[in-house]
């Protein structure tokens, strides 16, 4: 499948970056940058930060938690000629409140604190390459910069090395599941002799924006589980 070809070499490439990406440049933006959380609640909202992507380690210990807390992802990666979707894993699930608050959010406080996903763990940090508004390709280590919690908070080599740390083995979780996802559904697509059709997917996205119910497989541990979801 060409879509998925693409995408699979996208992030091979990736994997080689991130294995040779320095940590100290890391470590120097951590501690410049000081990030302390003032408990304000808005990174655990959609409206802040979109969704929040559970590797399959966090998805299992949520699903340990609380297996109805999980929804498809909703970024969807492929749609085949029946109009169902595939995405590579789970998200956590919102709140019908304004701000799509996480879940697990009760006035500003995460319930699950102790257990809460490695994403959550290390935000606003994160190692990957992506392209800014003026169109350059580049690695991006601090989310929503100036635009919440507060700066310039003293930060030991440690702390910043145990943030790193952390924040490796996150993306690194992340390139992995998409690589293991993305070999997965190209054969899961040979087999059945299935096809990615970009106009159905788009037109099962308008339905899906319209509040049609919609069926997506989600990859998670080495298979594809059916769902059926509304928007
Ligand atoms: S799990 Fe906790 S820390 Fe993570 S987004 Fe939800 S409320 Fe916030």
């Amino acid at each position: 499948m060409k879509k998925a070809d693409s995408d699979l070499e996208y992030f091979i490439e990736e994997e080689k970056a991130f294995a040779d990406y320095v940590p100290s440049h890391f470590s120097e933006v951590i501690r410049d940058v000081g990030f302390e959380c003032d408990l304000c609640g808005k990174c655990c909202t959609r409206a802040f930060n979109g969704h929040v992507y559970l590797i399959k380690e966090d998805a299992a210990g949520i699903f340990e938690i609380d297996e109805t807390a999980v929804t498809p992802s909703p970024h969807f990666d492929f749609c085949d000629q029946n109009g169902h979707f595939y995405v590579s894993g789970y998200s956590l699930k919102t709140q019908d409140d304004n701000a799509g608050s996480c879940i697990f959010l009760r006035n500003n406080r995460c319930l699950i604190y102790d257990r809460r996903p490695l994403i959550c763990r290390i935000y606003p940090y994160m190692i990957h390459r992506e392209t800014d508004d003026s169109g350059i390709y580049d690695w991006r280590e601090i989310s929503g910069l100036n635009e919440h919690g507060l700066y310039g908070a003293e930060i030991g080599e440690k702390e910043a090395a145990e943030i790193f740390d952390m924040t490796k083995k996150y993306e690194s979780a992340y390139i992995s599941q998409e690589i293991e996802f993305l070999r997965a559904v190209s054969d899961y697509f040979d087999k059945r002799n299935l096809k990615h059709i970009p106009k159905i997917y788009d037109k099962r996205i308008r339905d899906f924006e319209k509040g049609e119910e919609v069926t997506v497989f989600v990859y998670y541990n080495g298979a594809f589980w059916e769902h059926q979801m509304k928007k």
